[in-house]
């Protein structure tokens, strides 16, 4: 997995030795040497992630960051603000300008690239994710909202078995996230099944395999997307690497610094959130897109879809399919004498009918208003006929109970019926014979199904 990295940094020596580097694993790096030039290559360039120098004459890296996070065209692209050593300062700093993470120099090249891996892997998710939803109007929102998502507040799992670390880690984190610290490498991936938004794993634990905890959560289904964040001494160079492999998403080195845990804590939780929401908008966007609101039932949209392959499945030798056309009798007088709210009962009602009246494959759908179609697969005009008039029967059969109105309303609905006639016919050929028939039902006197001759 590659990507696409800015390194910003006034001193032309450092752009050139971390260029070199990314670009030994492949990356494309592209760089700037100051504040202003560094927005611009953002902006035109949208890259994977920023490497950003703290110390430049003019704009500084924080002012640099703090730009990127406020226009909405680079707000996404993760920011690594690279401090001096004892930059704890810094840190703080960084993290109020909305830096997504730490290195400090001299830069190590394993942290570097853990730090790089990961932040492009979860770029990698976002993107898809804003990719996915950019189709959908509700982008804009979607964005808006997202980027007020804040990072604290998290449930965060603390898998050690040197209580006294675990109790050191969980007690810091209780300032602003909810910790929960487990010793029992079992226990903790039960607790890892349920909510959590974040678990830290001691790598380095005595009495389970740290590492083997990690790849359990990476393999399992509802653990697979939970950040995880290592604890490793930074002299088990071994290990680390490992724990990188395997897919943990950030490391901790011992001993410990309370800012640097605080500042991944954060930075994870606020991604974790961040992915969560883009992925639930997504699932509520697509079931928006399928979904008729009133009825439950599927969209016309969807129908048509839907129908299109079964049609070109049918000419092409293929089984036949029915369609059934739908219209409620006189619907406008429900609405006119007991009202609007009355008429979406029955509409909702009528829905209820109409769908357990059917086949699991058949795909019962609100076309527009009062009127409903029923698509058939494997179903010729004489079965289709048969369901449609047993669905007339059973909405004519039983009046529909209305709690606004004192007595039961009678309702009743006229169904046209047509069948694929093999090759040459099409979907909108197939809708408009059933229309056609429908009209005829309605002409005749309503309350009845008619099926198209052709
Ligand atoms: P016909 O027997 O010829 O079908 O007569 P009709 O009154 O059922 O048909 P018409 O097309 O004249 O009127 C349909 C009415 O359905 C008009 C419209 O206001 C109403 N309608 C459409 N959608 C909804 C809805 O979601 N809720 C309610 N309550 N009414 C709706
Ligand atoms: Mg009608
Ligand atoms: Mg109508």
């Amino acid at each position: 997995m590659t990507g696409r990295i800015l390194v910003v940094d006034d001193i032309e020596a450092n752009v050139r030795l971390l260029q070199a580097k990314l670009e030994a694993e492949y990356y494309e790096v592209l760089t700037a040497g100051d504040g202003v030039s560094a927005l611009a290559t953002a902006a035109a360039e949208t890259p994977d992630i920023v490497l950003l120098d703290v110390m430049m004459p003019g704009m500084d890296g924080f002012q640099v960051c703090r730009r990127l996070k406020e226009a909405a065209e680079t707000r996404h692209i993760p920011v690594v603000l690279v401090t001096a050593l004892d930059g704890r300062a810094d840190r703080i700093t960084g993290l109020e300008a909305g830096a997504d993470d730490f290195l400090t120099k001299p830069i190590d090249d394993v942290l570097l690239f853990a730090r790089v891996k990961s932040l492009t892997r979860m770029k990698l998710v976002i993107d898809e994710l804003r990719q996915r939803e950019a189709s959908g109007r509700r982008i804009g929102v979607i964005a808006g909202a997202a980027s007020r998502l804040g990072g604290a507040g998290g449930r965060v799992l603390v898998v050690d078995d040197q209580e006294r670390q675990a109790q050191r880690i969980a007690a810091e984190l209780a300032v602003e996230h909810r910790p929960v610290a487990e010793s029992d490498p079992e226990k903790a991936l039960l607790t890892a099944r349920g909510p959590v938004d974040l678990v830290i794993v001691n790598v380095m634990a005595r009495g389970f395999d740290g590492l083997r905890f990690a790849a359990q959560l990476r393999s399992e289904e509802t653990t697979r997307h939970l950040p995880l964040l290592g604890v490793v001494d930074p002299d088990d160079r071994a290990r680390l690497v490992k724990a990188l492999d395997i897919g943990i998403n950030d490391i901790l080195t011992r001993p410990i610094d309370p800012q640097e845990l605080s500042a991944r804590v954060r930075s994870q939780v606020r991604a974790k959130r961040y992915t969560d929401f883009l992925r639930n908008n997504l699932d509520y966007s697509l079931e928006l897109a399928v979904t008729d609101q009133l009825t439950g039932l599927h969209n016309r949209r969807y129908m048509t879809g839907q129908l299109g392959a079964l049609v070109n499945r049918a000419v092409r030798g293929g089984d036949p399919v029915a369609a059934l056309m739908i219209d409620i009798d006189h619907f406008k007088k429900i609405n006119d004498n007991f009202g609007h709210d009355v008429g979406d009962v029955v509409l909702r009602e009528f829905a209820v009918r109409l769908a357990s009246n059917v086949r699991a494959i058949d795909l019962p759908c609100r076309h527009g208003g009062e009127e409903f179609v029923v698509i058939m697969p494997d179903t010729g005009l004489a079965d289709a006929h048969h369901v449609a008039e047993r669905i007339r029967r059973h909405v004519a059969g039983s009046p529909f109970r209305v709690p606004q109105t004192a007595e039961p309303l009678t309702v009743t609905i006229s169904i046209g019926v047509a069948a694929t006639t093999g090759p040459g016919d099409s979907a909108e050929g197939l809708l408009k014979r059933a229309d056609e028939a429908l009209y005829a039902a309605k002409a005749a006197g309503r309350n009845m199904v008619i099926a198209s001759a052709a």
